[in-house]
């Protein structure tokens, strides 16, 4: 954009000043609010949609990807907590297809919506819906406010810190973080346009399964070679949260940035016409979706990729394969390196850890460089390219979330401001007490204090 334009200076209210500001209200944001508001702080939560959920409810991403390493749970605390109140909410057989299982379970964008501001509520945070944080005043590596817009006009709000979850880490960025984006070409993983069909018929449709497979492989494959199908991987996601509805992650969007608006709005039309295509081909397909009605597109295409704060840590690769912890983990992950493909020409990145195994995720990889106020957490965090394919599920995400609120919290209760001046013993025993896993020599060492006090 060559041509500019100067924005008068203007007297800015200053909205709200609290001990933990929180951006962003997707699973990271949700647990940062709750622990940090659970530990004692006061907390706002600035959303620019009117409900809590991120890519779950603005996106309909149907399933939360597994909270295991296949062994045990690794994702617990918040996550598992909001995991098992949703399932309390759902109907019946929901509760019994689900009642003892913590890997794939399908979302209720509805039934999470209203638990999760009944959550907010429950625990004192301050929300602030339908807010977009466009700015960050800042002086020598500290942030001195954020600014926002919303239909009351602009305002600024300023806290003791910063917890950024707008998974672009939009605070970080304006408050002069440095990044990486994507891959040595700057090339990303797809968007998907998720979306939700009603009217369905679960058993039929799992009768087929049983002949054919799940994932719709064989019938997408066979569409695919007489030209009825445009998509470019065989495979589709579908999780049933009744008999009859079903929420859909298929079909893939190129080449779009989801950290600027053009990217968004190309995938929000492109991906609309998909979605329009993929269900007509469903209807006329696949056994049990005769009478399907599409009921709900995603509100924003699903993004898998932007930003990545550079960090005091990178995790990469290595740290993944090696199994590797650190002095101050504060979450661990067993997911799965799953890098959807940049071009339609290329595949898949998968690499599996073996069961009962997982990494360590350190305090130091959610800290921005140069920044002294500012956790990024959830899918932004500093890590290479390889290992965000893996760190950016959801049930990852609310332990981030989780770590960053409880030590926002502890900070400002401590009255230190710099988030590098967190003794991290005291952090994690917290986050133990809290109910996070840390692996099993942190859980030793405080699980033994703890006896001892
Ligand atoms: C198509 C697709 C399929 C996926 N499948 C799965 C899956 O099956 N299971 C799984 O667990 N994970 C899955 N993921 C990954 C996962 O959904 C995301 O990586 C995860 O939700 C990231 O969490 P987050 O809290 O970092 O951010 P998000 O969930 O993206 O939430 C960020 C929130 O911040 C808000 N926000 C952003 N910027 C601002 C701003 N400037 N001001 C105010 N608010 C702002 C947004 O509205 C949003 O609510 C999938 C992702 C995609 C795109």
């Amino acid at each position: 954009m060559d041509k500019h334009m100067v924005i008068p200076a203007m007297p800015i209210p200053v909205y709200d000043e609290v001990d933990v500001l929180v951006a962003g209200g997707g699973p990271a944001g949700i647990a940062a609010a709750l622990a940090a508001a659970r530990n004692g702080a006061s907390v706002l939560l600035i959303e620019q949609r009117g409900y809590l959920g991120g890519m779950a409810t603005v996106s309909q991403v149907p399933a939360w990807c597994p909270y295991t390493d296949h062994e045990k749970p690794v994702i617990r605390g918040i996550g598992l907590e909001i995991l098992n109140d949703m399932k309390s909410r759902m109907e019946p057989e929901f509760q019994q297809w689900w009642k003892d299982k913590l890997d794939w379970v399908p979302i209720d964008a509805e039934v999470l919506k209203k638990l999760l501001d009944d959550k907010m509520k429950e625990a004192g945070v301050r929300i602030l819906y339908h807010t977009f944080i466009s700015n960050a005043l800042h002086q020598d590596g500290k942030v001195e406010a954020v600014i926002f817009h919303n239909k009351s006009g602009t305002f600024a709000a300023k806290a003791g810190i910063y917890v950024d979850c707008s998974s672009d880490a939009d605070i970080a960025y304006h408050a002069g973080g440095q990044f990486e984006q994507g891959g040595d070409e700057g090339e990303l993983q797809p968007g998907t346009m998720c979306f939700v069909m009603s009217n369905l018929d679960r058993e039929k449709y799992m009768a087929y399964c049983e002949e054919f497979g799940p994932s719709l492989k064989h019938a997408i494959n066979e569409a695919k070679s007489k030209g009825a199908l445009n998509v470019v991987r065989d495979w589709a996601g579908i999780s049933w949260v009744n008999h009859h509805t079903a929420g859909f992650n298929f079909g893939h969007i190129f080449g779009i940035d989801g950290s600027k608006a053009e990217g968004l709005t190309r995938g929000a039309i492109e991906g609309r016409a998909l979605v329009h295509h993929i269900a007509d081909w469903l209807k006329q397909t696949i056994p049990g979706f005769e009478e399907g009605y599409l009921a709900l597109t995603g509100e924003q295409i699903g993004i898998r990729e932007t930003r990545r704060i550079i960090g005091d840590v990178t995790v990469t690769a290595d740290d993944f394969m090696n199994r590797r912890s650190f002095p101050d983990d504060i979450a661990r992950n067993a997911y799965f390196i799953d890098i959807h493909m940049a071009k339609p020409t290329s595949g898949m990145t998968i690499a599996h850890l073996p069961p009962g195994e997982s990494h360590g995720i350190p305090y130091r990889a959610l800290l921005p460089i140069g920044i002294d106020n500012v956790i990024v957490a959830g899918r932004s965090i500093s890590t290479d390219r390889a290992t965000q394919g893996s760190t950016r599920v959801m049930p990852n995400c609310f332990a981030m979330g989780e770590a960053a609120g409880t030590a926002g919290a502890l900070l400002v209760k401590q009255g230190m401001s710099g988030t590098r001046s967190i003794p991290i013993d005291q952090l994690q025993q917290q986050l133990v007490r809290q109910g996070a896993w840390l692996g099993e020599d942190i859980h030793a060492k405080y699980e033994k204090e703890e006896s001892n006090r």
